[in-house]
């Protein structure tokens, strides 16, 4: 087994809810494409993976909502329907949405089935649908990939981070395992007061024996790289050193981008970056999956910065003239940076800051911070 493995997901792109929809699968295979074409990724990066069976989503989802999805998908009424999350614009329900979503999960499934065979980096970009709920469709989400990958890790690892940099919160997953203590979530993501799905604010740690093993980090509308830097050093290094994982399952939503249309996060593409540096310099395995990001240009680029950087390349910061998306953008990196007001940062401070600190005092009877109210100020990140 080699060190990095690039899962594809045959099928990918008919997990389309609508024409119109923002989850748009060129995500992924315009990033594929690009990173194809700067070398990023090599043919003998690639496995194709097989659909995941419905037994097996059985066991993390209810078997009930299996069949539902089923049935809808084969375009039979289904009584009652709107209680699984069908009826919300968000997740129509559309011929043959089972097959596409079994793809993805099976695409996650084979990536964490390569890092237990000894692969030390595995990637599915079509994956990191976090919402699914175990009853529920929410935020685009049918099938929770990235819990049915953590139920697989579970036969080999006892400790497991799942660590989500997408600008929403990890719902789906830290609900499936919050009663788990083999299972550390960690959520960084736009504060639940200002953005779907409403939830992830600090004092959501885990319940019973999975008490303890939640974190949640919620910012302020508007952090920019320093802050949301910040914060994660604050909270990821401190916990990783606390429950010292044996696998990362890494949720890389590239949503916090400034341009992205659905959130009000402020990161650059390079700020976003340092995450996934720091990840793949702990020497853990790490199974990543794609997630949110709603601007093409920027998801596609993020998405092949941290190909790059998890196969431990150098980029070349440039766009070639034939790719589609070349008149939109010429660099992986960002040149402009979001303008704002320094009283729109401020607030952002404030907020995040007065987020970790409760998110320590909650956490406190389990995990050893050192420190404490810390202050967001002079950790200005060094920009390539
Ligand atoms: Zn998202």
């Amino acid at each position: 087994m080699s060190t990095f493995v690039y899962i594809t997901c045959p099928g990918v792109e008919k997990y389309r809810f609508s024409a119109h929809h923002p989850l748009r699968p060129e995500r992924v295979t315009f990033s594929q494409e690009l990173a194809q074409m700067l070398g990023v990724l090599r043919d003998e990066d690639f496995v194709k993976a097989e659909p995941a069976s419905s037994d097996l989503v059985a066991e993390v989802h209810s078997p009930r909502y299996v069949r539902v999805v089923q049935a809808l998908s084969e375009g039979k009424p289904v009584p009652g329907s709107h209680v699984f999350g069908f009826a919300s614009s968000d997740n129509p329900p559309f011929r043959g949405m089972f097959e596409a979503s079994l793809a993805v999960v099976g695409a996650s499934v084979a990536a964490a089935q390569a890092v237990m065979d000894g692969a030390q980096v595995a990637v599915n970009l079509a994956g990191g649908l976090h919402h699914a709920r175990r009853e529920e469709a929410a935020g685009f989400c049918i099938f929770n990939d990235p819990a049915v990958a953590i139920h697989v890790l579970k036969q080999k690892y006892r400790r497991i981070v799942y660590l989500d940099i997408d600008v929403h919160h990890g719902d789906g997953v830290q609900w499936l395992y919050y009663r788990d203590p083999q299972v550390l979530t960690i959520s960084i993501h736009e504060s639940g007061r200002f953005l779907f799905p409403g939830t992830g604010h600090p004092d959501e740690i885990g319940e019973g024996e999975g008490r303890g093993y939640s974190a949640n980090v919620a910012l302020g509308r508007y952090t920019d790289d320093e802050v949301w830097w910040w914060a994660f050093q604050q909270v990821v290094p401190p916990l990783f050193h606390w429950f010292q994982p044996e696998v990362v399952v890494l949720q890389m939503g590239a949503d916090p981008h400034y341009t992205d249309p659905l959130a009000h996060v402020m990161l650059t593409a390079q700020g976003w970056l340092r995450a996934v540096q720091w990840v793949a310099e702990q020497g853990i395995p790490v199974v990543a999956t794609g997630g949110g990001g709603y601007s093409l240009p920027a998801v596609v680029r993020m998405w092949v910065l941290a190909l790059a950087t998890l196969k431990g390349l150098p980029v070349p910061n440039c766009i070639p003239p034939q790719f589609a998306l070349h008149g939109e953008v010429q660099t992986l990196y960002d040149v402009d940076v979001p303008d704002m007001p320094e009283r729109m940062r401020q607030i952002a401070r404030q907020f995040t800051e007065q987020s970790v600190n409760e998110l320590k005092q909650y956490l406190r009877p389990y995990v050893e911070w050192g420190g404490t109210h810390e202050k967001a100020n002079g950790s200005v990140p060094q920009y390539p």
